[in-house]
């Protein structure tokens, strides 16, 4: 079964088991990357989705991505899972 999952904190696909995150207990979680989520955590849990924003925008220009491909990744982060509470509020 092939994975169709995308990080709910940072839109990363989730396509190789060695990209997810960790639950308490190392149980690999469903929802986040290994980036992002550790232990039951939030690798930086005091992120704000501004924040969250520009470290994709950087990360994927680091890795040479069409801006096109950049603005739809970025689009689609208010929608995620750690974020959706957060924007709703503001
Ligand atoms: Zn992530």
């Amino acid at each position: 079964m092939k994975l169709e999952t995308y990080c709910q904190s940072c839109g990363m696909p989730l396509d190789n088991p060695d990209l997810q995150g960790t639950e308490k207990g190392g149980i690999k979680s469903d929802e986040y990357c290994k980036y992002c989520y550790r232990n039951g955590v939030f690798t930086n849990p005091n992120m704000s989705l501004k924040e969250m924003t520009s470290l994709v925008i950087t990360q994927m220009e680091k890795m040479n991505f069409d801006s096109k491909i950049i603005d739809k990744a970025v689009s689609a982060l208010p929608n995620l899972k750690r974020w959706k509470a957060s924007a709703v509020a503001s």
